[in-house]
This record gives structure tokens, sequence and C-alpha cells, in this order.
């Protein structure tokens, strides 16, 4: 068989990494990168980048925490790195707190970002509402500086991107070997997924460069994270709103329950608000599927679904992702050398 022709269909940091990915373990391989948009107007553009692990009910934690340890060795190595500034990954400290003790103190992922220790007394004196607080270090990605990166970094590995918009994934069969779907919300038209939705997040991204710990509120709905230039306020969850409209109501919101948790971002500067629509779902989708048409066969992975977790768990979702592929190159070849016989 020829070097197989790789479609990835999808430009935000699960597409662009899962296609790094496949390039990577499969250098003979041929990809492309078919998106309808690039960075900056993906989902993956609005999000904080936090590595702070969205828990998905429908996966085993066993493999949630082993794809949260992937993503967090390989960018904690960029961060170690020369390109750290220009891929937007940094280090950063801070607090997690609780207006009551949580069940589990202990969270799954609590062995592998830096530091984790409850918080003293002292420290948690900054905090007279929460009675309960975790202090760690964890990694950040400024996002539209990590996907740029991203990009280049596809570039130079020799993967082709092409903005298309893909209306049925059965329309690639003539031009490619293997479709990797990494469409995130574009998913629920795209294969028809009725288990997902979108949930809507806005957060305001504010000027406040003496902000330097971040501090999350552990219903995980207010949060403040710093990151190289500026600082991320969240946040909202709205499930099944569509809606990309900042809404100012929310935005007024938003910024109170920040100040009360830091008190000095009432000096925040030039204030934006961005939204974006959450690829949620019980599970991720990272799986196999055949596609298959009047005995024409396309071989199809899946790789959306993130929810409110993309960029805490991306490459170790591209790494299976791309072990996927692997597979599906090997069924290829199997069947072509039979047909050869
Ligand atoms: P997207 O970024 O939406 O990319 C999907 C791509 O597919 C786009 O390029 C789109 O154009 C393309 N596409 C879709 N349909 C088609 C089609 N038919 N044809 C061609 N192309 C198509 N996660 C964290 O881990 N930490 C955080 O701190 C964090 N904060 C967040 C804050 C907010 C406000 C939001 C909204 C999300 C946050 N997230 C966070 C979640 C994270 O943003 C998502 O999980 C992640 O961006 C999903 O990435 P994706 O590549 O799957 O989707």
């Amino acid at each position: 068989m020829a070097a197989p022709k790789v479609a990835v269909v999808g430009a935000g940091v699960v597409g662009l990494s899962t296609a790094l990915c496949i390039a990577e373990t499969c250098p003979s391989c041929s990809v492309t990168v078919l998106s309808d948009q690039f960075s900056p107007n993906t989902t993956s553009d609005v999000a904080a980048g936090m590595l702070i692990p969205h828990t998905y009910p429908g996966t085993p934690i066993h493999v949630q925490k082993q794809w949260f340890k992937e993503t967090f060795t390989y960018l904690f190595a960029i961060s170690n790195s020369a390109e750290a500034s220009e891929a937007g990954i940094h280090l950063v400290s801070g607090w997690q707190v609780f207006k009551n003790t949580p069940k589990e103190e202990l969270p799954f992922w609590s062995d592998v970002v830096l530091g984790f220790r409850s918080m003293s007394e002292a420290e948690l004196q900054k905090f007279p509402q929460h009675q309960f607080g975790q202090a760690f270090t964890t990694l950040k990605c400024d996002c539209p500086p990590y996907l740029l990166w991203l990009e280049k970094r596809l570039k130079a590995t020799g993967i082709q991107i092409s903005i298309r918009k893909v209306a049925d994934l059965w329309e690639l069969h003539s031009e490619y070997n293997i479709v990797v779907n990494c469409a995130g919300i574009g998913a629920q038209q795209l294969v028809g997924d009725e288990k997902l939705f979108p949930v809507r997040g806005q957060v305001l991204k504010v000027h406040a460069p003496w902000v330097k710990n971040f501090i999350r509120d552990g219903d995980g709905l207010t949060y403040i994270y710093p990151g190289i230039h500026r600082v991320t306020l969240g946040g909202t969850r709205e499930k099944e709103n569509w809606s990309l409209s900042p809404d100012p109501g929310t935005t007024k919101d938003i910024f109170d329950r920040c100040c009360s948790l830091e008190p000095s971002l009432r000096g925040a500067q030039d204030i934006k608000v961005k939204v974006g629509l959450r690829p949620s779902r019980q599970s991720v989708r990272l799986e196999r599927e055949v596609l298959s048409q009047g005995g024409v066969k396309l071989p199809v992975v899946h790789n959306y679904g993130h929810g409110a977790g993309g960029f805490s768990v991306h490459r170790g979702t591209a790494k299976e992702a791309a072990r996927l592929v692997g597979e599906c190159i090997a069924a290829l070849q199997g069947s072509s050398s039979r047909a050869r016989l």
C-alpha cells in the first residue's frame, strides 16, 4: 500500500495535536488538516487553558488520569524549553478553595500536578468565605499562541492545512484512506451525535498583571487564571445554550464574583469578553468506526467531546487517536496484501 492518506477534520487543540501525533507515530503517512475555522476562531481559542481536569462520568478514572498525565508531561517539557514563551505554556501556582470540605479531599489528579497539599489556616485567611482549600502548581496554555505553535509544528512536519467545511465524512472517501473526526461541537451535525451537547461558557480576559496566583472556587464556576499577558476570569456553564453573543449581565456577574475572591481585580483594565461552546458528552468519543457504502469502506477514528477539559487531556487523547489510526493502517495493509494473493 502507498503512503496512507489521512484527513484530520478540525483545527482546535484536539485536531491540531492529533494531526501532530499521527505524523510523529507514522512518518510515512500523508496527513492533511481540514477545517472550516482556524485560530483565533475556534472554541479552543476561548478557553482558559488551565490543566485542571474535568471529570467525564462515562470514562474510567484510570484512563482520564493517564490522558492528563501524558498531557502534563508533554507540556511540562515545553515549559522547560526555550519554546515556552512562544508556545504560551507556563507554570502557575495557586489555590482551589471550598465553602464546605469536599467529599473527596484528594482528587484523582493530585499526584500529577506539582506540590499538591491542603492549604494552611494562614493561607485560608485570604478567603474568609471558604473553609477548606488545596494549593498546587499546574500548567497553563495561553490558547491562541499554543494553537499557532501547533500549526507551525504541523507545517514544519510537512502536514497540509486546508480551509474546508466537511458536510459528511463520506465525502472524503475518494481522497483519503482514513479520516479522523476532531470536529468538537461540530460533530453533532457532522455525524449526528445526539449524545453531544454544548455547554456555553462566557469568560473575561483582562489586564491585571499584578495577579500572579490562580484562584478557583471548588464548584468550578468562578475562577481567576493568570496567563502570560492576560488574566482569564470565569465563568458560566450553560447546558444546551448555543448563543455565541456575550451577555452584559453575565459579564457583570462574573466580574463581581471574581472580585469577591480577589478584590484587587476592581482595578483590572481592558476587559474583553469571549464566549465558547464546550463540546460536552458523558465520555470523550475516542474510537474506531468503519463507514461503508456499496462495498467501499472508509475507516474513521473519532476524537471529540472533550467538554470542559480539552486542554487538560488533549495530548493523551491525541496519542490514543494516533494509535487507533495505526490500527486502521494495519487493517488496510492486511486487506490490500490479501487482495494481492
Ligand atoms: P474546537 O476548538 O471547537 O475545534 C473544533 C474544530 O472543528 C474547529 O476548527 C471547527 O472549525 C472544526 N469543525 C467543526 N465542524 C466542522 C466541519 N463540519 N467541517 C470542517 N471543520 C469543522 N479546557 C481545559 O482543559 N482547561 C480550561 O481552562 C478550559 N477553559 C475553558 C473555558 C471556556 C469558556 C470554554 C468554552 C472551554 C474551556 N475549556 C477548557 C474546554 C476546551 O476549550 C475544549 O474542551 C476544547 O477547546 C475542545 O477542543 P476541540 O478541538 O475538540 O474543539
